[in-house]
């Protein structure tokens, strides 16, 4: 099997690069012979590597969306295997990796196919969670700087920003044959379960082929903060709407920013889909 390791030299605080050696091992000793391979986000990982047959990805959510859309670049269908070494790693979680890195590296070596779903956003992939709103874009406007040297200070320093500058984003939704006109904090469109490690969406499946939409609706900043923490806390609340659907038309008059997997994704209006079983996962 031809296997590639993608990296770069600061995933997982540099745990990844220190312990390259054993990780290889590791394949090894399951008879494959994986290359590794440094990551650099401004060329595609698959060039030169189009026989890949499987890629084992260290990072978080935004490593693995990067690596999921240079391969549909290239019309590859690749096998995925993810070490988590990002900062949330939502989607590991998701598919139920193991935490740490070495034993992470043995699940996979060791492991088996299987396939989950993928969302696309106006020809965007993502896979594990598209949204917009309060505390949604955090992870893409904290600098890599500012994450390697403050770590989750630099998240708390802007989501108390963006709780202080929380505002009533109109939208239209169109999902189910229905249309949903409201005016919302938050929105998000979950492939997986959690965002930030916030299980947002504990009943999503990864391989339903139906994303767990939420929306939670705008009322005051004070009353809005009070659904989200009593959200969070297990309750029901009136404020929060939960569907379930494979296709969602989004609309938005204002310019608001939208997140794919922790990264800027694209503008009003958005057409989301769930791609099933259209990602190939080693586990
Ligand atoms: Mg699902």
């Amino acid at each position: 099997m031809k296997a590639i390791l993608l990296y770069n030299t600061q995933a997982g605080k540099g745990r990844v690069a220190r312990h390259l050696d054993k990780i290889v091992e590791i394949f090894r000793a399951a008879n494959i012979d994986i290359c590794p391979k440094i990551i650099d986000f401004t060329k595609n990982p698959f060039d030169g590597e189009e026989d890949t047959e499987l890629a084992v990805v260290c990072g978080g959510d935004g490593t693995i969306n990067f690596v999921v859309n240079k391969m549909q670049e290239k019309g590859l269908n690749v096998t995925l295997g993810i070490i988590p070494s990002g900062t949330a790693n939502d989607f590991a979680g998701a598919i139920g990796c193991k935490r740490n890195i070495l034993r992470a590296a043995k699940q996979i070596a060791e492991g088996s196919e299987r396939r989950v779903d993928c969302g696309v956003v106006n020809g965007t992939y993502f896979v594990n969670v598209m949204s917009f709103g309060v505390l949604t874009t955090t992870s893409q406007q904290a600098t890599d700087k500012e994450k390697h040297l403050m770590g989750k200070l630099a998240y708390i320093r802007i989501g108390t920003r963006d709780l202080m500058t929380m505002h009533p984003i109109p939208i239209s939704v169109k999902v189910n044959e229905e249309v949903i006109d409201t005016n919302a904090a938050m929105l998000l469109v979950f492939n997986g379960r959690s965002a930030g490690r916030f299980n947002l969406a504990p009943e999503s499946k990864i391989d339903d082929g139906v994303f767990d939409l939420l929306i939670l609706d705008y009322a005051s900043k004070a009353k809005t903060v009070f659904s989200m923490m009593h959200y969070l806390m297990g309750g029901k609340d009136a404020k929060v709407r939960y569907i379930r659907s494979n296709k969602i038309e989004l609309n938005c008059p204002l310019h608001e920013r939208t997140d794919i997997d922790g990264q800027p994704g694209p503008d009003f209006p958005l057409n989301i889909e769930c791609l099933p079983g259209h990602i190939k996962i080693r586990i």
